[in-house]
């Protein structure tokens, strides 16, 4: 905490506009010594209830987590019956039924030639067993100069080192320098702050061009890998690609013989409307990582799914992947994925994140791009962006030090609507912005109760600002 550091002398770090970086409330791990939280009782659907009675919409699903809504007796007690039988079991020696029907039930729904899964905890440990196996097969290719991969800036792809590397948001690298590994970058599509005058027309040529002179610039065939977000999550508050962009740069990563890693830890799950993020842009990827809403929050749970070809040569080559962790494909994880599914089928949860989301955005373009200071909503299904700035005509975003998306965030969660920030303009790419990314099982009147919420909270907000 800042108090902490006082205490130790330290001194904040400065990000590249020279300002102090403080993590915001909500960053650090420790930061329940810091501040009070509400305690949370027990959850319903998209609601969440304090031990003071205070009921919270949950307009974020945690961070884009909670698929199913909260205290889902049907998916509870699937978990609980499947703990009952084996709740671990060691990956490297046994395999259980939930994990095999997941990964066989995964596989049908995925991307053309994705057939192979594989189960892990998280999705900085999925990306980092991605990147692992990508390059396990270039070596056993006999390519080991294929060692860099190219991720996009602003992009997200996790926490851990490696993970951390690939993560376009320069702020959350800043104490960690030379620990991380290095990596080349090419910009993200974002339109709100794309330059160009017409994006949907001009954005694929536009980001395609810019990949392929970094390709250029490094050599094409020091590459190992392309990684994506199909729709970018908490960097860029829900931007989707501008349309043809995943044909371009699959025809560009193909010509180089790049392999491509679609990075759906968030947009995935039906969060698009559409299972796979990917199938929605005609994207084919190599490799694709699934994360947060597979398992709905109920259980710790990622997936790795790659194809059987690319096993194949390693299985021909070294034998196999070599890559192993404690939680590899626990039965306690992968029947959280199961019972997940399971439901996501009987109550038609992606078609109704299809219908509710086209409701969701239009509802929040047509309520808040009118407000002052709102300078652009983007997404799509029940993933959503809002991006606040000081003057909607330049698109000059506030001054980082007014904290102005972390103020209205505070304000909007003591009126009992939970969303998710961006840490605003720290990575100087954009301004502030609110996430939003409610449970797919959420209904029209609850995204009346979010939209109005949010219009009132950033009304009210601005005004005293
Ligand atoms: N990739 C994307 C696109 C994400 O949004 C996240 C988390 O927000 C991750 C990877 C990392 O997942 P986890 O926090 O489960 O490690």
């Amino acid at each position: 905490t800042a108090s902490a550091a006082r205490v130790r002398g330290g001194r904040p770090m400065q990000n590249d506009a020279g300002h102090p970086v403080r993590y915001p409330e909500g960053n650090v791990l420790l930061r329940h010594l810091a501040r009070d939280f509400p305690v949370v009782s027990h959850g319903e659907g998209v609601y969440l209830f304090d031990t003071q009675g205070k009921r919270y919409l949950d307009g974020s699903a945690g961070a884009l987590v909670a698929s199913v809504g909260h205290g889902n007796r049907e998916v509870a007690g699937r978990i609980h019956e499947q703990l009952l039988r084996v709740g671990y079991v060691n990956g490297t020696h046994f395999t259980t039924e939930v994990t095999e029907q997941l990964a066989s039930r995964l596989c049908a729904l995925a991307p053309e030639g994705l057939t192979r899964a594989a189960f892990l905890g998280s999705g900085s440990e999925a990306v980092e067993a991605a990147i692992k196996f990508i390059r396990q097969l270039w070596v056993e290719r006999g390519e080991p100069q294929r060692a860099k991969v190219i991720t996009r800036v602003p992009s997200y792809h996790g926490n851990t080192l490696y993970a951390l590397s690939l993560s376009g948001r320069p702020h959350y690298k800043k104490f960690f320098g030379p620990m991380l590994s290095e990596v080349v970058t090419t910009p993200a599509p974002y339109p709100y702050r794309s330059g160009l005058e017409d994006y949907a027309r001009d954005g694929a040529d536009h980001y395609a061009r810019l990949l392929e002179e970094t390709l250029q610039r490094e050599g094409p065939g020091t590459i190992a890998a392309f990684i994506a977000e199909p729709v970018i999550g908490s960097s860029a508050g829900a931007s989707p690609p501008p349309p043809g962009y995943f044909a371009r740069v699959q025809e560009i990563c193909g010509r180089y013989g790049i392999l491509t890693l679609a990075d759906e830890v968030m947009c995935g799950c039906g969060r698009t409307g559409r299972f796979f993020a990917s199938e929605l842009y005609d994207f084919t990827p190599d490799v694709l990582v699934l994360g947060k809403g597979i398992s709905g929050g109920y259980a710790p749970l990622s997936a790795l799914l790659v194809r059987q070809e690319h096993l194949e040569q390693m299985r021909l080559g070294s034998g196999g992947f070599m890559h192993a962790q404690t939680y590899l494909q626990a039965p306690a994880m992968t029947a959280a994925g199961l019972a997940v599914l399971d439901y996501y089928e009987r109550h038609g949860v992606v078609a109704n994140a299809a219908r509710v989301g086209q409701y969701l955005q239009r509802r929040l373009r047509e309520v808040l791009l009118p407000l002052p200071f709102v300078g652009s909503v983007q997404g799509v299904g029940l993933m959503a962006g809002v991006e606040l700035v000081e003057d909607k005509a330049s698109k000059k975003p506030f001054e980082r030090s007014r904290k102005v998306v972390e103020g209205l965030l505070s304000e909007l969660f003591a009126h009992g609507l939970v969303l998710w920030s961006n840490t605003g303009h720290a990575d100087g790419t954009n301004g502030d912005l609110v996430m939003i990314g409610p449970p797919l099982i959420i209904t029209e009147a609850e995204v009346d109760e979010l939209v109005e919420k949010l219009a009132r909270g950033i009304t009210a907000f601005m005004e005293r600002l």
